[in-house]
Order: structure tokens, then sequence, then C-alpha cells
């Protein structure tokens, strides 16, 4: 099997976590054996997050979409971020708030988990405010069974060989959608590739917001 970071490997990556007889669970009860619980920062990019959000209805999967408030590439309170919350709900996918330390408000929009934003090891296990839960403390972290494409890196490699072996008892799996919306082979390589689409965005909004561009 070839390890790109598209959605079609994404679906394989689904596909051996279902053959390996794993259920897909939610942050909540404390996971037990046999459960795979997906979990999806945004950092950059809403149309990457809607895209994933999608497949993964289609395959029947719910996933956790831990959205930012303060993020410097998207606005949750444009009319894209409010119509991204309720299509993720209407989806069936949990939403979540990925924090900028040590703000981490409570927001009716989210469910109480909070992930926080490119954690220091000081405070990546930090709780949030009272109320709210930290998916990177116990019992729901275990550097065992933990995987990660942060960098569209995943240090022990793809995961989708122990899935579909069972090898992992429970596994939260962190992924990053702008990783497998955008082409890449390398981090550096996918993000330019992001900002090419994302550059035809911006000048559609720029039309829509009725700036001459003749
Ligand atoms: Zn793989
Ligand atoms: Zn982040």
């Amino acid at each position: 099997m070839n390890c790109v970071f598209d959605f079609a490997h994404y679906r394989e990556l689904i596909e051996a976590a279902q053959e390996g007889g794993y259920r897909f669970a939610h942050f909540g009860d404390a996971p037990v054996n046999g459960s795979v619980i997906m979990r999806h920062d945004v950092d950059l990019s809403l149309d990457a997050a809607m895209l994933m959000a999608e497949l993964e209805a289609e395959v029947e999967v719910s996933a956790t979409y831990f959205l930012m408030t303060e993020s410097v590439f998207y606005n949750l309170d444009s009319s894209e971020g409010v119509a991204a919350v309720a299509r993720l709900r209407e989806l069936g996918h949990r939403v979540a708030l990925h924090a900028v330390y040590p703000n981490a408000p409570v927001d009716e929009r989210f469910d109480p988990f909070v992930s926080w934003h490119n954690p220091e090891p000081e405070f990546m296990g930090t709780p949030p405010a009272e109320g709210q839960i930290n998916v990177m403390r116990e019992p729901w972290f275990d550097p065992a069974t933990y995987r990660s494409d942060s960098n569209q890196d995943w240090r022990h490699g793809c995961p989708h060989d122990e899935l579909r072996a069972g090898a992992f008892p429970w596994l939260q799996l962190l992924t990053h959608a702008e990783i497998w919306a955008y082409p890449g082979e390398t981090m550096g390589q996918t993000m330019r590739a992001m900002l090419k689409i994302e550059r035809g965005r911006r000048l559609e909004q720029l039309r829509d917001d009725r700036i001459d561009l003749s």
C-alpha cells in the first residue's frame, strides 16, 4: 500500500480500522478496548475540514473536529465559519475547541473538550476551565495509543498496518485535514498547494466583497 497523504489513502486508513475490528468512539466515556477516536485539529482550513467531514460521513464515521476561535487563518464567526459548524453537526460529527493557550473560554458552540494548539510540553496536559476536558490527558491520552500526522510525519509510520492487524488496544488518531486535502509529498509542498487554491478563493471573496479587480 502506498501511504500517500490523500483522501484515497485516508479512506484506506478507515477501512483498515474497520477490518481490524475497531469501532469509532468519541471523547467522553473512557476509551475501551477496540475504540478508535478520530480527532481533527483544524489549524488552517475550514474548506479542507469540510471535505474530510463529508468523506467520513459517506463511510459512516463520526469524528471530533477541534476548531479555533483565535485562528489567523479562518474566522469561525464569518458566514463560512457558522455554516461549517452547522454542517459538521448535521453530518453527525462532534465539535470542540482547539484553544490557544491559556485561553479556553467556555463556548456553547462546542462540546466540553479542548485540545491546545501547538502545545509546549509544559502545558500540553494542563486542564482548561472547570467543566472542560483536555483530551491530551488520561484516560484519552497515552503515548502508546496515540498517533498523529503532524507536519505530514507519522513518526512511527502510517498506522494502517497496525490498525488492520488490531495491534492497538485502542487509539486516539489525530489527523489534520489540510494534509490530506491538498497534494504534496512534504508539508512544504502541501502548504504551497493549499495556498494556490486559497488564492483563487480569496479572489472570489474579494469579488463578493465588491472589490474592483479590473
Ligand atoms: Zn498507510
Ligand atoms: Zn493546532
